[in-house]
């Protein structure tokens, strides 16, 4: 049986708006095509090994519980994980996950947070925050462009570097910094987004992509992750979207 590990970190202190949520997507969705799927458990303290997982996850956190995992995300495990992210390691970073994995995020009393620094973008947090509902553009591998449904909760404006790209563009919402009409960022197999919660749940192309660039890191190019039915999924982002557009009162 081919396995799957995914590696959720800090997840007693990344944690805010159901973030684990993209966990159980990818556990769920890897599950269904036959994967036995792993979830550990990595925070303040624990070994981490270079080939321990397949899958990297960091959630979003308050300004306080990024400066509580700091000091261990940078000193104790920054050295795998670079080596893991320049190895081509899949890994999705969410809000304050995303921003502490760049160079530094400055918080909006002008507190001075140094991130991990394994990509170029920086956060420099404003007191309004962005709250909303967001729409983005995503293309696929294939050039195809989808619509992807989300939420967004941050005071921090990212810029990004040299060698990231935009992961999506804004149709809805502030996305990275409310200037540039990006969202999120991407380099080698690591993605990262302002996108909360349910992103994978109600993305579930974008769950898949994950779990196949994992699957053929372990097994070989040759992997292609079996087909399955979204249609449930799909409906839940259409009825998102509806909501965005139409503000209707119902409930995801
Ligand atoms: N503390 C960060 C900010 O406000 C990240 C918040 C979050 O993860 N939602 O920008």
């Amino acid at each position: 049986m081919n396995k799957l590990v995914i590696g959720h970190f800090y997840p007693d202190l990344l944690n805010l708006y159901g973030d684990r949520g993209n966990v159980l997507a990818l556990y769920r969705r890897a599950s269904l095509r036959g994967i036995d799927v792993e979830i550990r458990s990595i925070s303040v303290g624990d070994p981490l090994g270079e080939d321990d997982i397949d899958i990297g996850f960091f959630g979003g956190g308050q300004d306080s519980e990024q400066n509580i995992m700091a000091s261990d995300l940078i000193e104790k495990k920054g050295p795998v994980i670079k080596n893991m992210i320049e190895s081509g390691k899949v890994f999705l970073c969410i809000c304050g996950g995303y921003q502490m994995l760049g160079q530094y995020y400055r918080e909006h009393d002008g507190s001075m947070l140094t991130c991990l620094g394994a990509l170029p973008h920086y956060t420099e947090g404003k007191k309004e925050r962005f709250i909303n509902d967001t729409v983005y553009e995503f293309t696929l591998p294939s050039g195809e462009a989808i619509t992807v449904a989300g939420f967004e909760n941050h005071s921090g404006r990212t810029y990004l570097g040299e060698g990231e790209k935009p992961f999506m563009k804004v149709v809805t919402g502030h996305g990275n910094n409310g200037e540039d009409g990006g969202e999120g960022a991407v380099y080698k197999n690591t993605f990262c987004t302002y996108s909360h919660g349910s992103f994978l749940p109600k993305n579930p192309k974008i769950a898949d992509i994950l779990i196949e660039i994992a699957m053929k890191n372990r097994y070989g190019e040759d992997y292609v992750l079996p087909p399955l039915d979204s249609s449930v999924e799909d409906e839940a982002r259409a009825q998102a979207l509806d909501y965005i557009e139409h503000g209707k009162e119902q409930m995801i």
